[in-house]
């Protein structure tokens, strides 16, 4: 399986939390850009010619402050040089602000998006300020309700472990989510990274950030809320309904194969990985020559690409399929891996020939996957 991944590397504004590439967005900016992505993907038309694409996904920065005439040129730019499914799963990220307007949720379904991930993050307005989101609690609700009205299949990204946030506060965001019906949640701990707003706000005391151990509360009432919900588990921080599992997504953690496109987007296509400018200036430059723009090419040695599929793959729920690894690298994986395994032997079942993590061990998965190096 194969998917293909669009950089929209533009934002209103930078939350306070966010390290991804992302700078702020224009309409002169906007149209340039645009330009650069139809040349990057008219230039991987000839090494993209044997592959079928199953998935496709706009992620950012913010894919729905895209005008209707880019996401257009986006689209026909795609399938003019790529060989991409009828069935395909094709999804957009985007901000609520954007996303609560019917125009504009049901431009995105006609261009043929099909699947709509909004970023809600938490239904508590002094969250929202306190990690500088600009969209407002009303904005999150009818974004919901917009999409849900629109869209069979719509994810919300929610954050736990947000400033001053505890379980009430995540019971009342995954509540009112549920309630729309939504099928996909992603949720993942605030990080604090360097060199972001909030990494300064937490360090002069203006912000205060639950300790671990309330953010591991905050998950495992996430995950027992939601499946109580019949939204289960599927990856260590995605939930779905049956059947609304994202496809883009799996395809990662199974270690298949991504084109990425637009500054600062990753690859990985015959065992090799691509990575683009972390710029939109060094990704033109490239692409202006007439040439790719990836700054590193790494090739992934067997014994790393084992590692990355236990690594990936004990992030499922469903988890690893030790006969075909065996048969993949040609390994008794039971034995190769037997000291790891009988370390952490509570933490494992093994079921129908697939290793996975039992779920009370879930947050404990890092520490797990040190003895696999
Ligand atoms: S909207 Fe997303 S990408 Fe943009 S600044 Fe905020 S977190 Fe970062």
């Amino acid at each position: 399986m194969s998917g293909i991944y669009l950089h929209i590397p533009f934002c209103r504004q930078k939350c306070h939390y966010c390290d991804f590439y992302s700078v702020v967005h224009s309409p002169e900016q906007e149209d340039a850009y645009v330009g650069l992505l139809l040349k990057e993907a008219s230039l991987q038309k000839a090494n993209m010619k044997n592959k079928t694409f199953d998935t496709v996904y706009f992620g950012g920065g913010t894919p729905s402050l895209l005008s209707d005439k880019s996401l257009t040129e986006i689209l026909e730019s795609l399938y003019k040089n790529f060989d991409i499914k009828k069935d395909a799963e094709i999804t957009s990220e985007g901000n609520p602000s954007d996303f609560c307007v019917l125009q504009k949720v049901k431009f995105f379904k006609s261009v043929g998006i099909n699947r709509l991930s909004i970023g809600i993050q938490t239904m508590n307005g002094a969250s929202l300020k306190k990690v500088g989101r600009l969209q407002t609690v009303e904005s999150n609700t009818n974004a919901l309700k917009t999409a849900a009205e629109i869209f069979d299949n719509v994810s919300a990204d929610v954050m736990l472990a947000l400033p001053d946030e505890g379980i009430f506060e995540v019971e009342k965001t995954l509540r009112i989510i549920s309630g729309f019906g939504v099928g996909h949640i992603s949720a993942y701990a605030l990080k604090v990274e360097e060199a972001t707003a909030l990494f300064e706000n937490v360090k002069n005391g203006l912000v205060d950030i639950p300790s671990d151990d309330a953010a591991a509360d905050c998950y495992d009432f996430a995950c027992e809320y939601l499946k109580e919900r019949k939204t289960l588990r599927y990856e260590i921080s995605n939930f779905a309904k049956n059947g609304l599992e994202c496809r883009h997504n799996l395809n990662y953690w199974r270690g298949g194969e991504y084109l990425g496109l637009g500054a600062a987007a990753h690859s990985f296509t015959e065992n090799k990985r691509y990575e683009n400018p972390r710029s939109i200036i060094k990704y033109r430059d490239g692409l202006l020559k007439g040439v790719l723009p990836s700054v590193n090419v790494t090739l992934i040695e067997p014994d790393n690409a084992l590692y990355e599929k236990i690594m990936l793959g004990l992030r499922l729920s469903d988890g690893i399929n030790i006969s075909e690894l065996n048969k993949e690298y040609k390994i008794n994986f039971l034995e190769k891996y037997s000291s790891a395994l009988k370390k952490y032997e509570k933490c494992f079942k093994l079921v129908d020939g697939k290793l996975s993590v039992k779920d009370e061990y879930f947050y404990s998965l890092n520490s797990i996957l040190v003895e696999f190096l």
